[in-house]
């Protein structure tokens, strides 16, 4: 299986439209010793030929233009991209969707509550459905594992399971509208299972680390986990004010109950943080935060990484 990472930093990208922060002021300089990127997009394929979506950033059309392998290959028409797989409703995670409106005929997974808010709350999103054998919505349910489909309905050979993160809906959903819906649908973690026997597991957000979720990443090869904030008071630093990580739906990096603490057990993946926040000190890639992560066993992914499992 091929892993392709487009982009990996969080919402806003690196360096974000109206932030003058050490870090995004210092690379929009020159003068800062680490690369720019763009806002989260993972894309999977098992044979080459058709390729899959884990969510759809708002950095997708750029994305694919910087990716070969994404782009048309044959006819007036064409995309290799058979599917679309939402592990959230965060703005971040879906607004891609909106740079596929096109009329190309592809798969969106997602759980039935997901559904339920892009469909029935956001007109917008009705661009996806404008004609028959456009958007296919499949339904994904939190127990079982499920096939990735080729355009023609054959299994691509990626087998995914998802699993339940946190209980939170993006703020745009309200408190009466969040009750109507399950709320351990609220944010999903998936893994993605190769015909190799290859393993991915794939958490962009992750509130809080418990031992279930340690012992089913000890059996990833890979694991790209929620990089985003170094410590939980970092947008208070940076901004005066602000929400800390946790509440944001992030652990973070440092501190007690932290990623790199709760995690430096992992044996057995390949451990990379990807959704990295441009004020992250570890983007810098000669501060002391960047060499604790890789003195740690982690990596800090960059757009245009690729791994083969
Ligand atoms: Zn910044």
């Amino acid at each position: 299986m091929r892993i392709a990472i487009l982009g990996s930093a969080a919402g806003g990208g690196f360096p974000q439209w109206n932030c003058n922060c050490r870090n995004c002021h210092s690379l929009r300089a020159g003068s800062f010793c680490g690369k720019g990127r763009t806002q989260t997009q993972v894309a999977v394929s098992n044979d080459g030929r058709a390729w899959f979506l884990l969510n759809a950033s708002p950095d997708l059309r750029l994305q694919i233009e910087r990716t070969p392998e994404l782009q048309p290959r044959s006819g007036v028409r064409d995309s290799p991209i058979a599917g679309v797989l939402l592990t959230s409703a965060d703005i971040d995670q879906i607004a891609g969707l909106l740079s596929l409106r096109e009329l190309q005929p592809f798969r969106i997974y997602s759980s039935p509550s997901l559904q339920r808010i892009l469909r029935e709350d956001n007109s917008v999103f009705g661009m996806l459905n404008r004609v028959p054998q456009q958007a296919s919505w499949m339904e994904i349910a939190l127990e079982g594992t499920f096939p990735l489909l080729t355009m023609a309905g054959d299994p691509s050979g990626i087998c995914c399971e998802v699993f339940s993160l946190g209980n939170k809906y993006p703020k745009y959903v309200s408190a009466e509208r969040a009750a109507t819906l399950k709320a351990e649908e609220a944010l999903l973690g998936v893994m993605v299972t190769a015909s190799s026997g290859g393993r991915l597991a794939y958490l962009p957000a992750v509130p809080a680390i418990d031992d279930r979720l340690l012992q089913l990443l000890e059996t990833a090869d890979l694991v790209l986990f929620d990089g985003t904030f170094w410590s939980d008071d970092e947008l208070i630093q940076v901004q005066g004010s602000g929400a800390t990580a946790r509440e944001m739906g992030h652990v973070p990096l440092s501190g007690s109950d932290a990623s790199l603490q709760a995690l430096a057990g992992l044996r057995r993946p390949r451990k990379v943080f990807v959704h990295v926040n441009n004020t992250n000190p570890m983007l810098d890639e000669s501060s002391p935060e960047y060499r604790q992560v890789g003195t740690a066993g982690w990596e800090v992914a960059e757009d245009g990484w690729s791994f083969n499992l």
